[in-house]
């Protein structure tokens, strides 16, 4: 059985409106691959329907030399033998002074979208649509006011504005978009120069609702619905403390996520923003995170009961233990030399329960050299706890067993290199140990009072517009567990 996952926008904003803006501004994100003409000159149709004063681009060259205005022809100067070619047509192309492009014959204004290829410079993307060279210097010097041209990016658009008087035509403009947050507007000047200004990107952001059921990776089922890889990875983050992702997915388990969109007036995809809510239903684990911004300004995911997803590792895990040894160098009480004690030791009497300090999975478990009886948990991608000197293991705990924070997982004892009952304990992050007693362990945050309130406002907001975007009444009433 495969279901097909689904993508879900929200037209909030008048598309149509959208596209009546007289400017233009080509994206070049990666989601939508850029532009296909189509949407191009979709578009370009469009700008010119809601701007009647500008002319209508023309459909294809009329070949009627009659229509060739005086005021072209003086523009275009005396004929010069370098610049007389014949056009498409057979006619005679007359250009050209020093300012004008040879083109088809052709009147009105046109917006030609140009690629910056590899190794190209603005003046080599102008050079070969024809700009002249003078003209292309003045455009790149008023141009450098507001941006640097050495930061052009390969595969980036730039939109030339050519008006066209007959045979020739002339360069009036250039537009291009540094990046998503800004544009940069280049217009002929009264003195017959160039202006150049920059604006800030009119973006609107959206939501986007994707679901459906996982087959194979989430990675894989999630991208297969438009979700692109880098939505996804700090969600992945936000599960991890509660997820295991390669052994708690299962074919079939299913997955929601309303995540941000920044839109450009004409609709174009802007740039992908963070994710809101998501959801996993995993067999009978239903777990759900929301986005939620609190009064210190610091954004966390949150379960639905408004408990933050970074669960804090419990830093005594075992019940009425005194701290007995340290982290850091001390004499070895058995081996009788100094060296590096990795964790900390809790003394307590021997058959004293051990907890797992966090959610997780048991990566090692078994007799292991100097610390005896020994766990292994990792909790997530980069954090694992460690446990020795147990007297037994809890009864059904195996390799690959998940464990929730508090859950019995051994018995003080003092196996291996110990002189009496005690706890080892250690983390470990990225693989090596740190000092349980000092490290940054991610807090576990519980909002209450009005932050509270406002959380389950936001809450039932996402579901009701998830709920709407994918047209399911049927809004996840499941408790998170
Ligand atoms: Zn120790």
């Amino acid at each position: 059985m495969r279901l097909t996952p689904n993508t879900y926008v929200a037209l909030t904003g008048g598309l149509a409106a959208a596209l009546g803006l007289a400017l233009h501004l080509h994206g070049f994100d990666n989601a939508s691959g850029g532009r296909s003409a189509t949407v191009a000159a979709a578009a370009a149709a469009a700008t010119a329907a809601e701007r009647p004063h500008a002319p209508a681009p023309a459909a294809a060259p009329v070949p009627v030399p009659v229509l060739v205005t005086p005021e072209a022809r003086a523009a275009a100067g005396p004929p010069d033998a370098d610049a007389v070619r014949p056009a498409l047509t057979g006619a005679l192309a007359l250009t050209t002074a020093d300012s004008l492009l040879e083109e088809p014959y052709r009147v009105g204004e046109e917006r030609r979208v140009v690629r910056v290829g590899s190794g190209d410079t603005l003046l080599a993307v102008m050079a070969r649509a024809g700009v002249p060279r003078g003209e292309a210097h003045a455009l790149v010097a008023a141009l450098e006011e507001v941006y640097d041209p050495r930061d052009l990016q390969v595969g980036q658009e730039i939109t030339l504005v050519l008006a066209h008087a007959g045979y020739g035509a002339r360069l009036t403009g250039l537009e291009l978009m540094p990046d998503v947050e800004r544009h940069v507007v280049i217009t002929s000047g009264a003195g017959g120069g160039f202006v150049a200004e920059e604006a800030a990107n009119a973006l609107e952001t959206r939501l986007v609702a994707a679901g459906g059921r996982i087959e194979g990776s989430l990675a894989a089922s999630t991208g297969a619905s438009g979700v692109p890889y880098r939505v996804l990875d700090p969600l992945i983050r936000a599960f991890s403390y509660s997820v295991d992702f390669q052994r708690d997915i299962q074919p079939g388990d299913a997955f929601e996520i309303l995540f941000e969109r920044d839109f450009h007036p004409d609709g174009e995809i802007a740039r992908d923003g963070g994710v809101v809510y998501a959801r996993l239903n995993l067999g009978e684990r239903d777990l759900a995170v929301y986005r939620f911004e609190t009064g210190d300004g610091a954004v966390d995911y949150y379960d639905r009961d408004g408990q933050s997803v970074r669960r804090a590792l419990l830093r005594t895990p075992v019940d009425g233990a005194r701290l007995s040894s340290g982290y850091g160098m001390r004499r070895h009480p058995i081996l009788g030399y100094s060296r590096m004690h990795q964790g900390v030791d809790f003394a307590a009497a021997a058959g004293t329960p051990i907890f797992a300090a966090g959610d997780g999975v048991v990566e090692v478990i078994g007799h292991n050299g100097g610390y005896g009886n020994y766990v292994r948990i990792r909790h997530n991608r980069t954090m694992s706890t460690a446990y020795g000197h147990m007297r037994r293991f809890a009864s059904g705990l195996a390799q690959g067993s998940r464990v929730r924070q508090g859950d019995v997982i051994g018995y003080v004892g003092s196996t291996g290199l110990s002189t009496g009952p005690h706890l080892h304990y250690e983390v470990h992050v990225n693989g090596t140990q740190v000092n349980p007693l000092s490290v940054d362990l991610p807090v576990g945050r519980i909002l209450e009072g009005a932050e509270l309130v406002a959380f389950r406002e936001a809450v039932a907001e996402r579901d009701r517009r998830y709920a709407a975007l994918t047209g399911t009444t049927q809004v996840a009433e499941t408790p998170a567990d």
